[in-house]
């Protein structure tokens, strides 16, 4: 049997009829956008988060984007400011601010974690520096503590991009709780997923989740009366019911992707490839469980030769994309290396244990080097 990287008809079919059902619900109300779902959703989801709010929008992208644009209505923000962000991202996190005119500041990761190095944050700061995004890649905390103190230090926003991390905590307060502001993606892979596009901003801030939720709808709190220059970026009525199907077993989806990650770092030891550092049981939802070979790219050829799908997350950084001419110039070698290295190996709420043992064996079994 071939082991799936991520075979979302299974995790979906889990609560197909819980979702089938939603979806009526939804097509019977008769009311599509901004109705009584997306309200549902955005409260629970910040209960979950343990914020004050949740503002629902079109995607994870737009979520940052968001916060971004919010801070510059608030007067927190003005074209040209720096955020510094890891060199080693999902490019979205790249995205989101040069969308709004900011300028990024890639920093280098630690090795082991895959995360922003907070010492090579401080060494980043300059006079226009106003934002730190921290990315919680592959689904651990970004060393949040340390980060926190030096975005306090230097009068700085500190935002989180949770896009991968939904569930992840760290002395019991979860992701979205940890800055000042969070963003979330609901892309049907992320840890919740909808069953389309979707995303949310969480926060504590009154006024920016006011501004978020204005401009997520053309800029307007009344209709046709339009304060700002807005979007069209809101979460739909139905993905709002999936996801509130979905939030009910987060928990249960989380404590099973941990099993597995236990299992991996329990069996898989083969001298060229390297485990992914964990700082703490509860601080990694593992949305990837992301291995480093010295000789990737023939490893994933051996796992897929042994029936084993795997992915590269991500072949390029972002720094060295055509989209970033601009950054070209710019010295990364730890992220360039973790990029020629990196391995996901197959992870999900409803991968059975004996695929996983199919895994291990397969790694187990990867040759010398050649
Ligand atoms: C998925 C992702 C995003 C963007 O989310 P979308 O919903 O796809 O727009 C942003 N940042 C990271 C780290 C992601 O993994």
């Amino acid at each position: 049997m071939d082991v799936p990287f991520l075979s979302l008809k299974e995790v979906n079919a889990r609560y197909a009829d819980e979702l089938k059902a939603a979806v009526g619900r939804v097509i019977d109300s008769g009311w599509y956008i901004l109705g009584e779902e997306v309200a549902a959703f955005e409260k629970e989801f910040a209960a979950y988060c343990g914020a004050r709010h949740a503002v629902g929008v079109g995607n994870g992208l737009d979520a940052l984007s968001l916060i971004l644009r919010g801070y510059k209505e608030l007067g927190a923000l003005s074209e040209g400011d720096e955020v510094i962000v890891p060199g080693n991202t999902f490019i979205a996190s790249f995205l989101a601010v040069t969308e709004n005119r900011l300028v990024p500041v890639p920093v280098e990761p630690d090795p082991s974690t895959f995360n922003i190095d907070p010492a090579r944050v401080e060494a980043a700061i300059g006079p226009r520096t106003r934002a730190i995004m921290a990315v919680h890649l592959y689904g651990q905390l970004a060393d949040m503590p340390s980060l926190a103190a030096i975005a306090r230090k230097h009068g700085l926003l500190l935002i989180e991009d949770a896009a991968q991390a939904h569930g992840a905590a760290s002395a019991g307060r979860k992701a979205g709780s940890l800055g000042d502001a969070a963003g979330f993606s609901f892309f049907p892979a992320k840890n919740l997923g909808a069953l389309g596009d979707g995303g949310a901003v969480v926060t504590d801030n009154s006024a920016l989740a006011e501004r978020v939720a204005a401009l997520r709808n053309y800029g307007s709190e009344v209709k046709y009366h339009h304060p700002y220059q807005g979007v069209n970026s809101r979460l739909d009525e139905i993905q709002a019911a999936m996801l509130r199907v979905k939030l009910r077993y987060l928990d249960g989806d989380t404590a099973h992707r941990r099993e597995v990650a236990r299992r991996y770092r329990e069996a898989i030891s083969h001298p060229d490839i390297a485990l992914p550092g964990v700082t703490h049981e509860e601080q990694h939802a593992w949305h990837l469980f992301v291995v480093r070979s010295p000789r990737r790219d023939a490893l994933q050829k051996h796992l897929q030769h042994c029936g084993v799908q795997s992915q590269v997350h991500y072949p390029v950084p972002p720094h060295q994309q055509p989209a970033y001419a601009e950054l070209q110039g710019c010295k990364l070698p730890l992220t360039e290396q973790l990029h020629r290295e990196v391995l996901s190996l197959p992870m999900g709420p409803s991968l059975p244990m004996d695929a996983v043992e199919q895994v291990i064996a397969a790694c187990q079994s990867f040759g010398g080097a050649p």
